[in-house]
Formats: structure tokens, sequence, C-alpha cells
């Protein structure tokens, strides 16, 4: 979000004016020049497909940005992630991304997917791009489902890796119950942590009613994680901002 001038010289004019828009950047020039630089050329086929399959779907503005999706397969091939979990899946595009990073060892714990609304877009990609096997399904609300996962002891401090891209209202009921699952040394990301740029919006700017709902809880959890002793963090500005969340006990 521009605060001087600076927002007047793009050419796509309002684009970067109303808060709400996806990118962080000071300009879509510059965002366009990472994507056709660094992110489409090297885009994995299947990434590819289900990027544009998505494009068509109604909720499009819900999917991770192709950018993103780079960031999340490296992350976890640095880390050595193996078990992973994801809470918001919609068509399955980060999904794809930290499945493919995911190593080819059948006797790896497959990560836990939960609530396959509109999963049915990507399953066939997935399938195509041959690591579906790598993916299990807990279908339903994501809260109820890691309640009972936090119940069974053997689950705690078992995940290397886990992504939280679903209803911002609940991040932090998520976070009490992903801080135990979660190994010490492992990461949870939180994504969407800088909510299109409304963090820093004053109260009566123009914004769409969903950016509006949510922020008020965006801005809780990010004062919360500030302050969370068990965890180093880190923000990124990379798509809508990740903010990356190191257990440390
Ligand atoms: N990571 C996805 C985008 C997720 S969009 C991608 O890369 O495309 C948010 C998703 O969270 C939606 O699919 C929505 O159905 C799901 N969701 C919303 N509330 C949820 C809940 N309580 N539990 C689990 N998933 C939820
Ligand atoms: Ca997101």
């Amino acid at each position: 979000m521009a605060s001087n001038g600076e927002q007047n010289q793009t050419s796509e004019a309002g684009r970067h004016q109303e808060v709400g828009h996806k990118s962080l950047l000071q300009s879509d020039a510059l965002y366009q020049y990472i994507l056709e630089t660094s992110v489409y050329p090297r885009e994995h086929e299947a990434m590819k497909e289900l990027r544009e399959l998505t494009a068509k779907h109604p909720w499009n503005i819900m999917t991770t940005s192709a950018d993103e999706g780079q960031f999340l397969n490296m992350l976890l091939k640095l880390i050595n992630a193996k078990n992973t979990m994801e809470i918001g899946v919609y068509t399955g595009y980060s999904l794809l991304a930290t499945a493919l990073a995911l190593p080819k060892d059948g006797k790896v714990p497959r990560p836990r997917i939960l609530y396959k609304e509109n999963y049915e877009l990507g399953l066939p990609v997935i399938k195509k791009a041959g690591v579906d096997h790598k993916i299990t399904f807990k279908e339903g609300p994501a809260l109820p489902v890691l309640d009972e996962l936090v119940k069974d002891e053997k689950n705690h401090g078992s995940y290397d890796f886990i992504f939280v891209d679903a209803d911002k209202d609940n991040y932090l009921n998520y976070h009490k119950r992903l801080i135990d699952l979660v190994k010490v040394g492992g990461v949870i990301g939180y994504d969407n942590t800088l909510w299109n740029g409304s963090v820093v919006a004053p109260a009566d700017a123009p914004m769409r009613k969903y950016v509006r709902y949510y922020r008020d809880f965006v801005l809780e959890l990010n004062k919360a994680l500030a302050v969370d002793p068990r965890i180093e963090i880190c923000m990124l500005p990379v798509g809508d901002g990740i903010t990356l969340c190191r257990r440390i006990s």
C-alpha cells in the first residue's frame, strides 16, 4: 500500500489504491517481473495446469499465488519436511506445491489435509502429477479434527510443517492446538497475515466486506504471535503475507 504519491504513477490506476488488492509490492509491474522472470519459467507443469484451472473458478481470489507456491515448495525442501499438514485446501494449489516437495518414499508419514471443498477440481491434476499417494484427507471443519489429533499423544511433536490457510477467525484456536502437534524445530506457516494490506489501513478506508470482517482477527493473531515465547517468528511479504513460526519449546 503506497502511502506517498507513488500510487498515482502506476499505469493500472486504482488497483493499488484499493485496500484488498493482493500484491503487497509497490507496483503491479514489479510483481509481474517476479512472476515472469523467476516463477513461471520454473513452474511445474501440473502447478501451471492447476493454476489455470483454478483461475476459471468463481472463488479464484482464494488460491495461493504462484510465487508463494514456489516459496512453499522451496521451504519444505530446505527443512527436509516429511510429515506435513494443511488447513484450507480449496482447489489444492498450495497442497500440490507442498506434495511435490515431499520425498517420494512411500514409508514417509502422509500429510493430513482437512476440508476438501472444491478439491475435486485439483485432484485429477494432482493424480496426474503422481503425488496423490502423499496426501491423506480428513474431512470437515478443522477444529474438531485437530482436537482428535491432539488427544493422541503420539501425534504430539510429529509434524515438520503445517500450513494454515483457512478461516482467519479461527487461526488463534488452531494455534493453541498446532503448537502441540508441530515438533520443536518445526514450522507453522500462517497465511494472509498482511490481509491485503488492510492491517495498516485506517478504520474508515474502503474495504471489501470480507476484508473488513477478518481484519481484526488477523491483527489479533499478529499481536499474539509476536509475543508467544514458544516460537520464533518471521513475517514475509510473500503473497498476502505469511508468518513462519518455528517452535522452540
Ligand atoms: N491453500 C488454498 C487456498 C485456501 S482458501 C490454495 O492454495 O488454493 C481457504 C479454504 O479454507 C477454503 O477451501 C475453505 O473451504 C477452507 N475452510 C474454511 N473454513 C474452514 C474450516 N473451518 N476448516 C477447514 N477448512 C476451512
Ligand atoms: Ca491464502
